[in-house]
């Protein structure tokens, strides 16, 4: 394993996305992850598999703090009082005193930042959780998030992968020294298709997949987090760092922006509302968060 160094954190580079891993099948899932040698877990309050994540976990040979453990905070649970109650209600879940990074799932603009933020660094205080940061956060938004006071962002979770460009983000998060978090970073396996990707591959007896989280993976303050419930794609993800990309291939890859036909829906959505007037977009965030969570997983998994 690789890793990558964020103001003065070290956490592998390769971590492993459970959205959608779920149930009895789930748990075996997450055991094998934490065998071929995973030791960092994206799950979120609304995937409803932080339990499974805590057994598989408690259960493996691994000591809890050689595990990096992120969770996320669902936008209806960002008043003061509720990000104390759903953190409380996450450790339960997870079967730990302590998350290592603890995300705003997506932005609210009907809850002040601040007040979130105050909240989360009560617990950082408390020792609850270890690190703050964000997730679909377009690049005014982290600014603004920035700017709220005494607060640091340690991450900012977004899609990135070959087919969807994050420059201007990137730049941004290498200059603040922030991680950018790169999810869905297989393009929701898509990338397999592409023939570029496969062409790039064949010098290094490589699949589209493992050339695309190498190519995340050799830039800086990137990390990424492909979700894989096949043992033999959890380690083929994993196979990455026995090679290296030149320049010529990195810039071959970053030429795909937008080649391929695009699902990530919310990333699109996120970045349309945000130059919406604020009362629309409050309306339409308030909408989204008090929907049910099967209308958030119609959301989050466009297909
Ligand atoms: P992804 O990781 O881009 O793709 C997952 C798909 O790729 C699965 O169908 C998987 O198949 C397949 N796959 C994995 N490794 C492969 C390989 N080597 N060769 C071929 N296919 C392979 O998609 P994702 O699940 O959307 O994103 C990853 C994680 O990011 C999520 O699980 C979640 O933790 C996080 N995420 C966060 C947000 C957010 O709002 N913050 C949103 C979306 C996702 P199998 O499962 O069959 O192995």
């Amino acid at each position: 394993m690789r890793y990558v160094n964020v103001r003065s954190e070290e956490l592998p580079v390769l971590g492993f996305g459970t959205w959608k891993i779920k149930g009895p099948s789930g748990k075996r899932i997450l055991k094998c992850a934490l065998d071929v040698g995973y030791r960092l877990f994206d799950t979120a309050q609304i995937y409803g598999n932080e339990d499974i994540l805590g057994e598989a976990v408690r259960e493996s040979n691994v000591r809890r703090e050689e595990v990096f453990l992120v969770t996320k905070l669902w936008g209806s649970n960002l008043h003061y009082h509720k990000v104390k109650e759903a953190v409380r209600s996450s450790l339960k879940n997870l079967k730990t005193t302590y998350v290592d990074l603890l995300l705003i799932h997506y932005p609210n603009s009907n809850v002040p930042l601040y007040e979130t933020f105050h909240a989360m660094q009560e617990l950082k205080e408390s020792g609850s959780i270890n690190l703050i940061g964000v997730s679909n956060f377009t690049l005014s938004l982290l600014k603004q998030a920035e700017g709220v006071r005494n607060t640091h962002i340690f991450a900012n979770q977004v899609p990135y992968h070959p087919f969807l460009p994050q420059e201007r983000l990137l730049d941004y998060c290498q200059q603040q020294n922030i991680l950018l978090m790169a999810y869905s970073p297989l393009a929701h396996g898509k990338v397999n298709g592409n023939r570029m990707l496969r062409e790039i591959g064949k010098k290094y007896g490589k699949s589209p997949a493992q050339v695309s989280l190498r190519w995340l993976t050799q830039q800086e303050n990137v990390l990424a987090i492909p979700k894989a419930s096949a043992k033999a794609h959890q380690v083929e993800n994993l196979e990455i760092f026995d090679f290296q990309l030149t320049e010529k291939e990195r810039q071959i890859i970053a030429s795909l922006a937008g080649s391929a036909p695009l699902n990530d829906v919310t990333w699109k959505v996120i970045s349309s509302v945000q130059s919406l007037p604020k009362v629309v977009r409050q309306l339409i965030e308030r909408i989204f968060f008090t929907g049910s969570s099967s209308l958030s997983t119609v959301w989050t998994a466009p297909e």
